[in-house]
């Protein structure tokens, strides 16, 4: 059974401490999946200019790369060893794709990277390589990035982009966890589940013009675009299953995708 690529949404790091729907999820994906021989995530938060990199990183240390959380989350490190052999397959590739390719010695793991890592594989023994995400391409070239990545899973290697599938931090305005879900939000949540079920990718691509409040669920991009690459990885026609959907402090759609 080949391992299918995975959209994740990590929203807030406190998934890495604090009990919700999503976070038991992610625990017991990690048990239900066939153990991949190394993971490669494309994550919002390694946004890279003028191209792709790759991280060739041997032992990548865990970057706590946000601010204001309580200290306990600046004590957890993941320390799962790194795949550069997998990145350099992966930056040869994209390279063939005609992409320009980076590569970046000493990066460690972001939060979108280490934080689903450290519930789906606690142990930290699966070797673990970022690919960054290109910034301000077009979705279809996202796609088209995930494409060129997709031989990777012939090497069962798990390909995850990460980033929620809503994101507007802007009106985060803290509160419960459980808050009740703005129309706003779920509308545009609804749709993507509705494209991605009937696999109307074209439409999937011009989400921005074509979903309700998409402007105002991602403002800035970032955070939705590692779903194009992860669809992208599971080939030109990839069956789109819904694996999990919560919501989180009103405005994160917690929304966790398969791609076969
Ligand atoms: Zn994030």
């Amino acid at each position: 059974m080949s391992l299918p690529s995975l959209f994740v949404s990590h929203g807030s790091p406190m998934l890495a401490l604090e009990d919700s729907p999503a976070r038991r999820f992610l625990q017991d994906l990690g048990r239900n999946l066939p153990r991949p021989k190394a993971i490669v995530v494309i994550s919002a938060h390694w946004e890279t200019m003028g191209g792709v990199a790759v991280g060739l990183v041997q032992r990548p240390e865990t970057l706590h790369d946000f601010g204001g959380f309580p200290e306990a989350l600046y004590h957890i490190s993941y320390p799962a060893p790194g795949a550069p052999q997998t990145a350099l397959r992966a930056a040869i590739l994209l390279e063939q794709a005609g992409f320009a390719v980076g590569r970046e010695p000493s990066r460690g793991l972001d939060h979108g990277a280490w934080v689903p890592l450290s519930l789906m594989y606690p142990d930290a023994d699966i070797p673990v390589a970022q690919v960054s995400l290109p910034h301000a391409l077009t979705t279809a070239e996202y796609r088209r990035m995930g494409r060129a990545l997709e031989k990777l899973r012939e090497d069962e290697v798990l390909i995850i982009g990460s980033g929620s599938l809503t994101h507007n931090l802007s009106e985060f305005r803290g509160g419960p966890i459980a808050a009740p879900v703005p129309s706003w939000v779920s509308d545009f949540a609804q749709w993507m589940h509705g494209r991605l079920a009937e696999r109307q990718f074209d439409r999937l691509l011009d989400y921005r013009n074509q979903a309700p409040f998409a402007v105002r669920n991602h403002p800035t991009e970032e955070h939705l675009l590692p779903l194009f690459v992860a669809m992208g990885a599971a080939g030109d026609a990839p069956i789109a299953e819904s694996l999990h959907a919560s919501y989180q402090y009103r405005v994160l759609a917690m929304d966790m995708i398969g791609f076969s």
